[in-house]
């Protein structure tokens, strides 16, 4: 099984280090969108079927916090697995975000950091080398 992920973060550089991540990490990918903040993160998961999403936090227009909010308001995306990638230190922010069903993973971030937590938040898990 192949996984359509979403990167949501206004840094281009960071949404290619996710990406380039998670092909070292094995993860199969299917169909990748990125989005620049939480809008236009909503209109992507509007548009395309989404497997997975990687948000950041501190993103103009609309945050990370906010677009978790307005997706889990919508009953088929109760159960859509996001993954929050931030140097996030407040615990308070972290628990509120992951009452909201989010996962997270730290920058700095490894392949090994990220094959864990999508391992446990989809059950895929990178690809077996022979
Ligand atoms: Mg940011």
């Amino acid at each position: 099984m192949s996984l359509n992920i979403l990167i949501v973060d206004d840094s281009a550089v960071v949404r290619a280090m996710i990406l380039k991540t998670l092909k070292m990490a094995g993860i199969p990918l299917g169909d990748v969108q990125q989005a620049s903040d939480g809008c236009e993160g909503l209109d992507a998961l509007e548009n395309h079927w989404i497997d997975l999403v990687f948000a950041d936090i501190n993103m103009p227009v609309m945050n990370g916090e906010e677009m978790i909010d307005r997706i889990r308001e919508q009953p088929e995306w109760e159960e859509l697995p996001i993954i929050v990638v931030s140097t996030e230190g407040s615990a308070t922010r972290i628990e509120r975000l992951q009452r909201k069903g989010a996962s997270f993973v730290h920058k700095p971030f490894t392949p090994e950091s990220v094959q864990e937590v999508i391992k446990k938040i989809t059950g895929v898990s990178h690809e077996q080398t022979a």
